[in-house]
């Protein structure tokens, strides 16, 4: 785990002052330890019964469409409101200031599908939480969520509750 944390870069004061960014672009350039990663995201579910992997826009779709290539299965994008052009369904979560919003299409995954939910970061939860409740307004079942990294000290495991949750980086 070492050769992932290694690519794993601190900017501190990004977006604003007193927040640390975890920078993954230096382990997406790095094409070995890419590979890496979504080895070690998708083992966990090797032999499981997953039928599409979903990403949370914009970087748990480099993740996520990876995974699914690697498992056969479809990728589905959760975007952020306005960029999907036929019908959606859509979910509104609240951040530390206002809210935001994840839509999906509303033909994307259905009652039958058991979906793998893929994001570079577990921080406070809100959006993993939102996009575990958008994939079930379709109807499908939340099997588990998977991260590169998860910050601990913000709890965003708490926020998923019952949830299967695996993370390949503590900090
Ligand atoms: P949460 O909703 O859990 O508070 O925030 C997680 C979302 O914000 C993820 O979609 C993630 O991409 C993004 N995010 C928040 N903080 C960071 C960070 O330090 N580094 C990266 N790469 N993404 C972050």
């Amino acid at each position: 785990m070492d050769r992932l944390r290694n690519k794993i870069r601190d900017i501190p004061d990004f977006p604003k002052p007193g927040i640390i960014f975890k920078d993954i672009t230096p382990l997406v350039k790095d094409p070995a330890t890419l590979r890496l990663a979504v080895h070690q995201l998708l083992h966990p579910f090797l032999g499981r019964d997953i039928t599409a992997v979903a990403g949370m826009e914009a970087r748990g779709f480099i993740f996520g469409s990876l995974v699914a290539w690697e498992l056969g299965i479809p990728f589905i994008p959760l975007r952020k409101p306005g960029k999907l052009p036929y019908d959606v369904q859509s979910v509104s979560y609240d951040l530390e200031y206002g809210s935001a919003e994840l839509e999906v299409h509303i033909d994307a995954v259905d009652s039958n599908d058991k979906v793998l939910l893929i994001d570079d970061l577990l921080a406070t939860g809100g959006t993993a939480k939102a996009s575990c409740e958008l994939v079930e307004k379709l109807g499908a079942t939340v099997v588990a969520c998977a991260f590169v990294v998860e910050l601990d000290f913000l709890q965003g495991r708490e926020k998923l509750g019952s949830y299967e949750v695996h993370s390949l980086l503590h900090y």
